[in-house]
């Protein structure tokens, strides 16, 4: 269903770099042990060159990421440093530009205008919920209004803006989470990202579900809820760019999971849900369906209307008790399109 060019983002951790307090679900440094670690200037060269050697053909823009930390919370002087040393290569041809992640309440107008500086085309915000007492109880230290001043200040200054949310945060649940998803549609972010909340080992949320205050959201509650607010924004037409943890953008390497809804292809298990949904709507339109069921699709959607392990064809047999689902990859039909003959 996602079919967009994707841009080649060079990751950067700079793991808690900046950050004011320990929101409760969050641990960059688990295992590793390092804290407040900013790469210096010859480890950011490595990093990002190591990375330019595995650019494939057909990719978007190639951007420098800061991430793993709140960006615009680090002094001026440490900005300025890691933003010149990622500039060299924007300057150089190897990079289109800069982007990294912050936390709402780091954004003002200085730091807007010292930006002017470089070639930072994209901020991410960490906005993670707009219900003051789900961001209260994740410790994040700020509230929805400071999100709604923020993005108005980035929208301002053109920059290109991007939006976190969570789902299954503690005093979280799929209402409120429909309604941040609908407040941050209204805000008009150029693209956002759903993470569902997991458990990271050493973060204070570990604690909490080891003492059996916390209850994570099971795979099956993560993946109903995120399709939900992910609809939210498809009817906004706003690009939804990641559903899930991933390994090398959102997980430093070390970082355990205790528990909570992580799959590796999170994303496909909601766009599965989503064509499940879809096909059973049409089918249940359907007065007899005795016989086969032959399902067209877009070649690239194939996978994704099977679902993992082919889920969605017997959850489709046995909802409607026919002998079989025939799916026929067909190149005429728009992707994410679809087109359903059931003989009886
Ligand atoms: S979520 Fe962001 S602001 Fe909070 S502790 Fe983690 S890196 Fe820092």
């Amino acid at each position: 269903m996602d079919n967009a060019i994707k841009d080649f983002i060079i990751p950067v951790f700079i793991p808690h770099a900046g950050c004011p307090n320990q929101c409760v679900f969050c641990n960059q440094n688990t295992l590793t042990g390092k804290q407040r670690i900013i790469p210096p200037k010859e480890e950011l060269n490595h990093i990002i060159t190591e990375y330019l050697k595995h650019k494939g053909k057909n990719r978007g823009r190639v951007q420098i990421g800061f991430y793993g930390g709140n960006f615009l919370g680090l002094g001026i002087d440490k900005i300025e440093k890691l933003l010149f040393a990622a500039a060299k290569y924007v300057t150089n041809g190897l990079v289109d530009s800069i982007r990294f992640s912050t936390r709402p309440d780091t954004i003002d107008n200085n730091k807007l205008d010292f930006l002017n500086n470089f070639p930072v085309s994209t901020i991410e915000l960490g906005v993670q919920s707009m219900d003051d007492a789900v961001l209260a109880a994740a410790k994040r230290g700020h509230t929805s209004s400071d999100t709604i001043n923020a993005v108005s200040l980035i929208k301002k200054r053109k920059f290109e803006t991007g939006l976190q949310m969570m789902i299954g945060l503690p005093g979280d649940d799929e209402k409120r989470s429909i309604h941040t998803a609908q407040l941050i549609a209204e805000l008009l972010p150029d693209f956002v990202r759903i993470y569902p909340t997991v458990v990271l080992a050493g973060s204070p949320l570990a604690v909490l579900y080891k003492k059996g205050k916390y209850v994570p959201l099971s795979l099956e509650e993560g993946v109903s809820i995120t399709k939900k607010a992910y609809l939210v924004f498809r009817e906004n037409n706003i690009r939804v760019i990641r559903m899930g943890l991933q390994a090398t953008e959102d997980l430093r390497e070390g970082i355990s999971i205790l528990a909570g809804p992580y799959h590796p292809a999170f994303g496909h298990l909601v766009y599965s849900e989503i064509f499940l949904d879809n096909i059973i709507g049409v089918l249940q339109s359907e007065s007899i369906l005795t016989g086969e069921i032959i399902i067209r699709i877009h070649p690239k959607s194939v996978s994704e209307l099977r679902g993992l392990k082919n889920g969605n064809i017997s959850k489709i047999k046995k909802l409607f008790d026919v002998k079989s689902v025939r799916v026929i990859p067909d190149s005429s039909l728009p992707a994410g399109g679809f087109g359903v003959d059931a003989n009886s």
